[in-house]
């Protein structure tokens, strides 16, 4: 199938129940990418911030302004390259990653908004938050001027039956309703993005509310 089938069919499921859809581009060409555009794509991510510097050029000079989602893990030596061109970063994981956001981000006159990643599952090959540093950092965050938390953000672990990742998702919802419940000053508390290509229906289901898909648009990456 073309790539617009396959948002055309991802878009059926997604509007239903009012999901935002990423297209995650990593890995995949400027051309690729434009496809999508054209097919109705709004947000790509992408997971380093170099690939993000040498496309966002040409996708620009293409005349397109698509949402730049930085989903992958940043480091905090790469917060300079990132800001500017970002509109959400959803790995943020720390509150050194986070100060460093915060001092970028007033020196552009900016305001970044960011999601807090948490490792849900605990799995040490993954980053993210401890869950139960989550809400302290999410307090944290939100007393820098230039930064705006809106959400969290987790990384499941890969299964083939994406019914066994269910308690996870499960567990960050619960977390989400908690934030939501502190009602944390500078806060916009919005995005609950989890869900990739195998198990997007499951985390819908679940809350969320942002799914991050690649293969299931682009095909394999290589
Ligand atoms: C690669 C990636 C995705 C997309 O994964 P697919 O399985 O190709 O849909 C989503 N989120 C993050 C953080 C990723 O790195």
């Amino acid at each position: 199938m073309s790539i617009a089938q396959n948002i055309a069919e991802i878009t059926a499921k997604l509007v239903a129940n009012k999901v935002k859809l990423v297209a995650v581009t990593k890995n995949h060409s400027v051309s690729s990418m434009l496809e999508a555009l054209a097919a109705g794509i709004t947000a790509v991510g992408e997971n380093r911030v170099q690939e993000m510097l040498s496309k966002y050029p040409e996708i620009k000079a293409a005349g397109l302004t698509p949402e730049w989602h930085l989903i992958g893990h940043l480091q905090t030596n790469k917060v300079r390259q990132a800001v500017p061109l970002a509109d959400l970063i959803h790995s943020v994981d720390s509150e050194q990653l986070a100060v460093e956001i915060d001092k970028v981000a007033a020196k552009l006159g900016k305001r970044q908004d960011v999601l807090l990643q948490v490792n849900v599952a605990d799995e040490e090959s993954k980053f993210g938050a401890e869950i139960g540093q989550a809400l302290p950092l999410a307090k944290c965050i939100s007393q820098l001027e230039h930064v705006r938390l809106c959400g969290l953000m987790t990384i499941a672990p890969y299964s083939e039956n994406p019914e066994t990742v269910r308690p996870v998702f499960k567990e960050l919802y619960q977390l989400y309703a908690e934030l939501n419940g502190l009602h944390l000053a500078n806060t916009d508390i919005k995005w609950l993005s989890m869900g990739m290509t195998n198990d997007y229906m499951v985390a819908i289901e679940e809350g969320a509310n942002l799914v991050r898909i690649g293969t299931g648009i682009f095909g394999s990456r290589q």
